[in-house]
C-alpha cells in the first residue's frame, strides 16, 4: 500500500545536521496520519507522499521547514532575582515578554547566570539549523475512523488507547 491521504505511516527515522552529527534517531518506528494533519514537518509529508513500505528516504529541511530560523530577540536577559535560588545552565522555563498571551509563550533554555543577571533562550535547540532527515517506511495503513476523526494516529496498530 502506497502512502497517500488518510493513511497511517510509520517509520524509522535519524535526524542529523548538515555536517552529519547526529541528533536523533528511533528506536522503535512512530507513526503518524499522512495528509495534512500536522503530523509530521510538510516537507517531509511531501517528499513521503506516494512511497511504499520499506522505501528509504532521504530529506533536507531548511530552518524554516523545521524549528524555524534562530531569533536574536529571544535571547534575554533578566535580574537574577526572577529566578529560584537553584538555578543551573540548561534549565527551562516556560514564559513570554511581558503582557504576552499565555498562548505565545515559549520554552526558555537558561544559558548563562551571573550574580546579578540570568540570561535566557527561547530558540528551540535546533532552530536555525538545516537537518536531513533520513529512514525507511515500515508501514502504511488505512487510518481507522477513530484516528480521522481525531486526525492523529493511534500507533502503529492503530489500536493505541488514550
Ligand atoms: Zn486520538
Amino acid at each position: 500500500m502506497k502512502i497517500a491521504k488518510d493513511t497511517v505511516v510509520s517509520l524509522r527515522y535519524e535526524l542529523s545536521d548538515i555536517n552529519g552529527t547526529l541528533l536523533e534517531r528511533t528506536d522503535d518506528p512512530i507513526s503518524y496520519l499522512h495528509g495534512g494533519y500536522d503530523g509530521i514537518f510538510p516537507t517531509v509529508e511531501e517528499a513521503l507522499h506516494g512511497k511504499d513500505v520499506g522505501e528509504k528516504f532521504a530529506v533536507t529541511m531548511e530552518p524554516d521547514d523545521a524549528f524555524g530560523e534562530y531569533e536574536h530577540d529571544l535571547v534575554r536577559v533578566e535580574p537574577r532575582s526572577l529566578f529560584p535560588a537553584e538555578i543551573s545552565i540548561g534549565m527551562q522555563f516556560e514564559g513570554g515578554a511581558e503582557g504576552a498571551d499565555e498562548d505565545d509563550y515559549a520554552l526558555y533554555t537558561v544559558v548563562d547566570i551571573t550574580d546579578s543577571e540570568v540570561t535566557v533562550d527561547g530558540n528551540h535547540p535546533l532552530a536555525g539549523k538545516t537537518l536531513n532527515f533520513t529512514g525507511t517506511i515500515t508501514g502504511v495503513r488505512l487510518a481507522t475512523a477513530g484516528e480521522l476523526e481525531h486526525g492523529h494516529a493511534h500507533g502503529e496498530d492503530g489500536h493505541h488507547q488514550h
